[in-house]
């Protein structure tokens, strides 16, 4: 099994490192292009700048192939950045892939200086939750399931294959269950 990271921008290494320490037979490989994602089985889009994020993917040619496997059924998982890309609705802006039925504020808890680390049940574990520049989710679709909430708002979501979290799992560099969690939506959706 390969698990993709798109590597256009972001914590591309962190997502890499944490995949490996999952399980060393799974291939952490870097996606960059249309070879690259036709070798992964799900892919990982990371944080980092949405802005950045989709004018690098619409020049590299990947928009179409990411969202045809996603519409076929690869399993796909968006942090923060990649949250916002994924979300049928961004606040003041037109949404990019439009596959996952929520509506999201970005920037909403603050400025960089605002980043802090939480701590909360995500899908029945107790996990840290790093917030950098976060995404607020706003509203939650009918069949979008919330996995984790932080002072009453949504922050991990999952609609079938698309999984979405507004913290950064990656930055938790002991605990990577939250990998495993979407590891295992990879290898039960066979
Ligand atoms: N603030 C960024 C954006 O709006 C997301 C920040 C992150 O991915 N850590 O795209």
């Amino acid at each position: 099994m390969n698990i993709g990271v798109l590597a256009l921008q972001g914590s591309v290494a962190e997502h890499l490192k944490m995949i490996t320490s999952v399980n060393k037979k799974i291939g952490a490989i870097p996606v960059r292009t249309i070879d690259d994602l036709a070798s992964v089985d799900g892919l990982i889009i990371p944080g980092g700048e949405s802005t950045t994020l989709r004018i690098l993917m619409d020049q590299f040619d990947l928009y179409t192939p990411i969202r045809e496997r996603v519409v076929a059924g690869m399993p796909v998982w968006g942090t923060c950045a990649g949250l916002i890309l994924l979300a049928n609705r961004i606040e003041g802006e037109r949404s990019y892939f439009g596959l996952l039925d929520i509506d999201v504020k970005r920037n909403a808890y603050g400025r960089q200086i605002d980043s802090f680390v939480a701590e909360g049940d995500f899908a029945g574990m107790y996990i840290g939750m790093v917030f950098i520049r976060a995404p607020r989710i706003t509203r939650v679709g009918d069949g979008v399931e919330v996995l984790a909430e932080y002072n009453g708002d949504p922050v991990a979501v999952r609609s079938g294959n698309v999984l979405a979290t507004a913290f950064h799992p990656e930055m938790m560099s002991r605990d990577n269950r939250v990998h495993k969690y979407f590891c295992n939506m990879i290898e039960n959706k066979a």
